[in-house]
């Protein structure tokens, strides 16, 4: 017999901030705020203290410090975040089969054949408890058949709980909830709803998925499957994702470092725009040269979560130098991300001020419109030139 399926959603709450707060106990029980130090930054994280004053992640920085002037506000330090995520990461991939890393601190794990439900829950419970304890870090669990279903449990057990929707239970269990707290659910169908009157995810359940299909195609479909608890989308664990890379071959094989790190720059602008238009950060990026004898090198490093160019054109770079040892001519340079997560366009939180932030999507706009050449850094703009003054 088949067992039913079951997925574990894990989301540890307030992350940035109770990551602070581990480092720095004086920290806790207070309204704490993470952001950026720009005028116009938004808020990357809350404590709860906070949140009980109207503060909520994503809201300016500005406006938040109106609601609470005492509430103390700290610079993020992405570099101990994403020590930390991987520092969770292998203690759940040691525990769990079946793990997908969905964001700097959300997993889900498939525990489908375990000891069926109660069995599940038991083993969740426990996995849950030991967290805590090793971590020192508040985290959250859902429960259910599907990974939607699980994220919304989620969301009703924080802070610092668990909850199981068992299967049969989904429709009740959604029902009182507000089409909001769907994952996913998208600002424009939500709004255009909720001006019709239907707020309530039990008014969705009443909806024919046909309308939802014919008003709002496929999201809509998706929307309407999900208020009934319907979701097909499996976890996909950690071997199964694939990586991102660029590479060039060159007409004539190059000895010049300068040359090199020309292209090896807009190999990076390319994967960072790939990176930013798939809502993804990386953690790992590798390069590689093959040298004209054919003989390939590569070097991978562990990096802060990011999808900005500046930061993979600079770690990019100083990977080129480490290899670019011999003093023979390449043949082909190229890059690969790897250890991605999902991610809102997180750029600007920390380093990045918010201009730069709407600099990269002007530039990724002109891409997608008229392609990868349409703007360039000028560095790569020279090699551009010299390509065309060769042709
Ligand atoms: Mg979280």
């Amino acid at each position: 017999m088949a067992f039913p399926p079951l997925v574990l959603h894990i989301d540890m709450d307030s992350f940035f901030v109770s990551v602070e707060q581990r480092r720095d106990a004086r920290l806790k029980n207070r309204p704490l705020l993470i952001g950026g130090h720009s005028a116009r930054s938004v808020v990357a994280s809350c404590s709860y203290e906070a949140r009980t004053l109207g503060i909520r992640s994503g809201m300016p920085l500005s406006t938040a410090r109106r609601l609470c002037p005492e509430a103390l506000v700290l610079r993020g330090d992405m570099d101990l975040y994403t020590r930390t995520s991987q520092e969770i990461t292998e203690l759940l991939q040691e525990r769990l089969p079946c793990l997908e890393k969905a964001s700097i601190d959300e997993f889900y794990a498939d525990l489908s054949g375990m000891e069926r439900f109660f069995g599940g829950i038991k083993y969740a419970q426990e996995l849950r408890q030991s967290m805590i304890q090793e971590l020192s870090l508040p985290v959250s669990f859902g429960l259910s058949i599907n990974k939607t279903v699980s994220k919304i449990a989620t969301g009703q057990a924080k802070p610092n709980g668990s909850k199981s929707v068992p299967q049969g239970q989904e429709i009740p269990f959604l029902s009182p909830l507000p089409v909001r707290s769907i994952p996913m659910a998208g600002p424009v169908i939500t709004s255009k709803l909720e001006n019709m009157g239907i707020i309530q995810i039990e008014r969705l359940q009443q909806i024919p998925l046909s309308w939802m299909s014919q008003a709002f195609g496929k999201q809509g479909l998706e929307l309407g499957q999900k208020a009934r608890g319907i979701d097909p989308m499996p976890v996909t664990p950690f071997r199964e994702q694939k990586s991102m890379s660029a590479e060039t071959t060159f007409d004539q094989d190059l000895a010049d470092p300068l040359e090199l790190r020309r292209h090896l720059i807009v190999l990076a602008e390319r994967l960072g725009q790939e990176l930013r238009s798939q809502n993804r950060m990386c953690s790992e990026i590798t390069v590689k040269i093959r040298y004209s004898d054919f003989q390939t090198h590569t070097k991978q490093r562990k990096i802060a979560f990011t999808c900005s160019d500046q930061m993979l054109i600079q770690h990019a770079g100083e990977l080129l130098k480490l290899l670019f040892v011999r003093r023979s001519r390449v043949r082909l340079i190229g890059i690969r991300l790897s250890g991605w997560v999902s991610a809102p366009p997180l750029l600007s939180l920390f380093d990045n001020p918010a201009p730069q932030q709407q600099l990269y999507q002007a530039m990724d706009k002109l891409r997608n419109r008229f392609g990868q050449g349409a703007v360039l850094r000028a560095t790569s703009l020279d090699l551009k030139k010299q390509k065309s003054q060769e042709q």
